[in-house]
């Protein structure tokens, strides 16, 4: 498990992410990176990670 605390990118306030794991996160740039979780929604493939155990 390496869920951290919610993130998302400076560009795309509309989702948010806290999986490591995924790609759309892994996708966004560190200095993009803005904690918390902005305007979003959580990201679908966090959501999807975070079910199957795999974040
Ligand atoms: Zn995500």
């Amino acid at each position: 498990m390496s869920i951290s605390t919610p993130f998302h990118s400076r560009k795309d306030s509309d989702v948010y992410h806290v999986c490591g794991n995924c790609k759309d996160a892994q996708n966004i740039p560190l200095e993009h990176r803005v904690n918390g979780k902005g305007d979003g929604r959580l990201c679908q493939e966090c959501e999807r990670l975070q079910k199957e155990g795999g974040c």
